[in-house]
């Protein structure tokens, strides 16, 4: 299709305000994009306290948006700002100075203020122009009605069960997960006739066609699918056919085995399926793990209930090694709550119960359709601050590590050096930074904190003005195994508080696509490098581009046009996504006291570590143990 087919030329609410810059690691902040972005540094710059400053309702590149990498770039390719005399004093001194507004950071100002006391001051610095990290929030609208979704974390959701402090703090903020049913409606599709869908590209599988799963049996789906007639057949054997594989050895020795065999030499080497089935499972794993199944152990593939293990005789344990999102946990409790904003829900809570001039209300509710005043987060005479557009450069203590008394911390805002002072810090910032905020710190700690490599991926919203053309098709979820995007969703049916999701086809609607840049063949650390890379420099155009031609193709015969039906493109890129959790394919299973993210966590001084990279687990509830634990150390309270 041509770019005017597809609608590339129409003046949506799709592009930031830089649009596709590329990755630059070089060059001064006076030639920063961020600059150009925000023109010379006002003397008093303050974005936030601009009426209209609201974020969540920017569209274009989110997630890692530009502006919020440049400075970082630069610290991490050998720029330092020591030398630097603060061009901006702020002559602030508080009890706690947080690196990193994320789920880590905001839990952790919460757990200091409950020990502290709500006197305590404490400055939240985060290089984002919004709060959230990973839990991030989009608004897309069209006319009149405002459509919400997570630009992140989908929600409170873990395969493993949450600590008591998890669940507290869940609690304490407002949200009763028990409720979450009273605002589902899991009923609203299925009533449509609705369900997933498979869509074979004619890249990969020779032909476009969409394929309804619905109440298929496995031989019906697949023979009108465009895989061959020994693919088919294969297909229908991987999911029903109960086989051992691995005739001979006991459950231990199978999960031994297939701990350390990819899903993809399994089907290949055990099942021996046809390599087309290859190619349809290949990306099946992306959005869980951010790797084809090349990357992912086959004993994670059958803790995950993919198909092939049914008649291998695995008893219903884990393993040493095992991914803790695929092991099985006895009596683990449904623990989910799912707002239209996922994450972007929990962060605001956490926000509100720490400065609650922010945002009105009391309620898990409330807080869905609240329009919070970001002017507020940063007030001078309150006790809690957190300050957006601002990234953190250096952390050192003032004098000895050992006897100092007092952390100063350096960020760029504005263009600008800071600094502020603190008694302590918590780093709840990536793993990957610290050892270049914090060089004086010992080797092995830094070389423990450089190991894992945060995940990449990019979740997509488009706003459609209705969704007609999935009524049509029977779909309210498509699998793409060979498109640039892998999965397309209709938001989940959930009224909560004032907000009201989509119901009728003819209402706008925003799609969920999900995309992960991956290189099979190399090691997980080496693809989530390569991938990371991929996102950076991958211009919006490009994924507009794709973003259209892919809808266009899934959807055509539903009557779906990219030209008049897209309404606003949000591209939310996390190049440093997840967290690294060890994959036993290329990890040694150690204990815990030898692994990289417990050797790099250890306190230094008066800083301590929190985030989810320092559990190694990419869930919301990592981020908080992590915060309360760094938290307990600098108040000494273990
Ligand atoms: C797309 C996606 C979907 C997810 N879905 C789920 C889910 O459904 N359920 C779930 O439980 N978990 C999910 N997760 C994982 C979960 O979001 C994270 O584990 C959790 O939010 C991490 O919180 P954090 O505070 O540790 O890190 P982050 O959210 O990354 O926050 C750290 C913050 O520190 C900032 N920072 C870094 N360096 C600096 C610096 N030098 N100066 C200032 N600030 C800095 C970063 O920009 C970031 O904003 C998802 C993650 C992603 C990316």
């Amino acid at each position: 299709m041509s770019n005017r087919d597809l609608g590339m030329h129409r003046p949506i609410a799709r592009r930031d305000f830089l649009n596709g810059v590329g990755v630059s690691v070089t060059g001064s902040l006076l030639s920063s994009p961020w600059l150009e972005a925000f023109g010379t540094p006002h003397p008093q710059f303050a974005p936030e306290k601009e009426p209209g400053y609201y974020p969540p309702a920017r569209t274009g590149f989110r997630g890692s948006h530009n502006g919020s990498w440049e400075v970082a770039h630069e610290l991490v390719s050998g720029k330092t700002w020591d030398d630097m005399s603060p061009q901006a004093d702020t002559d602030e001194v508080y009890d706690l100075i947080v690196v990193g507004g994320g789920i880590s950071g905001l839990a952790a100002a919460y757990f200091y203020r409950q020990t502290a006391g709500p006197r305590a001051r404490i400055l939240v610095l985060e290089n984002h122009d919004d709060f959230g990290g990973h839990a991030r929030r989009n608004e897309l609208s069209y006319k009149e009605r405002s459509l919400i979704s997570a630009g992140g974390t989908v929600g409170v959701s873990t395969p493993s069960p949450y600590s008591s402090v998890a669940r507290n703090l869940i609690r304490d903020i407002g949200i009763q997960v028990e409720r979450e049913t009273e605002f589902q409606n899991p009923e609203l599709y299925p009533s449509l006739n609705l369900g997933s869908g498979v869509f074979f590209d004619k890249e990969t599988f020779g032909v476009d066609r969409l394929v309804a799963r619905g109440e298929r049996s496995w031989k019906e789906f697949a023979a009108l699918t465009p895989l061959s007639e020994v693919a088919q057949k294969d297909l229908v054997r991987l999911y029903e056919e109960k086989k051992d594989y691995l005739p001979g050895l006991s459950s231990d020795e199978k999960k031994a085995l297939l701990s350390k065999t990819s899903y993809r030499d399994f089907l290949k080497d055990l099942v021996k399926v046809d390599p087309q089935i290859i190619t349809y499972h290949q990306k099946s794993t992306h959005p869980l793990f951010a790797l084809g199944i090349d990357g992912v152990p086959a004993l994670d593939c059958w803790g995950l209930g993919y198909p092939g293990f049914q008649g291998m005789g695995l008893d219903n344990s884990g393993y040493p090694g095992m991914s803790l999102t695929a092991k099985p946990y006895e009596n683990a409790e449904q623990y989910d709550y799912h707002p239209p904003d996922g994450g972007g829900s929990v962060a605001r809570l956490l926000v509100r119960a720490l400065i609650p001039a922010v945002a009105p209300g009391t309620t898990m509710e409330d807080i869905v359709s609240a329009r919070l005043d970001y002017g507020r987060l940063d007030e001078q005479n309150s006790p809690v601050r957190i300050r957006l557009n601002s990234t953190v450069v250096r952390a050192r203590h003032n004098g000895d590590p050992k006897r100092a008394k007092e952390v100063e911390v350096t960020y760029v805002r504005g263009g600008k050096v800071h600094r502020a002072r603190g008694r302590s810090s918590v780093l709840a910032c990536w793993n990957g930074v610290i050892p270049h905020l914090c060089p004086e710190m010992p080797a092995k700690q830094k070389q423990a904190l450089a190991y894992g490599v945060k995940v990449p991926l990019v979740a997509t919203k488009v706003l459609v003005r209705d969704w007609k053309s999935f009524y049509k098709l029977g779909v309210s979820g498509v699998s793409c195994p060979g498109s640039y995007h892998t999965n397309i969703n209709l938001a989940a049916p959930y009224d909560i508080g004032d907000y009201r999701s989509p119901r009728k086809p003819e209402e706008p609607m925003i799609l969920s696509m999900w995309r992960t840049p991956c290189s099979p063949g190399l090691s997980s650390r080496e693809q989530h490098r390569a991938g990371r890379h991929d996102l950076f420099s991958t211009t919006f155009e490009t994924f507009e581009r794709e973003i259209r031609d892919q809808l266009g193709r899934v959807l055509s015969d539903g009557g779906f046009d990219p030209a008049r039906d897209i309404e606003a493109i949000t591209v939310n890129r996390w190049p440093h996504g997840y967290a690294y959790e060890y994959n036993s394919l290329w990890d040694p299973v150690l204990p815990e006291e030898e692994q990289p993210c417990v050797i790099g966590r250890q306190p230094f001084g008066r800083f301590s570590i929190a985030n989810s990279d320092a559990g190694a687990y990419a869930y919301i509830d990592s981020a908080i143990d992590m915060a309360h634990r760094a938290v307990s150390e600098v108040l000494g309270k273990p």
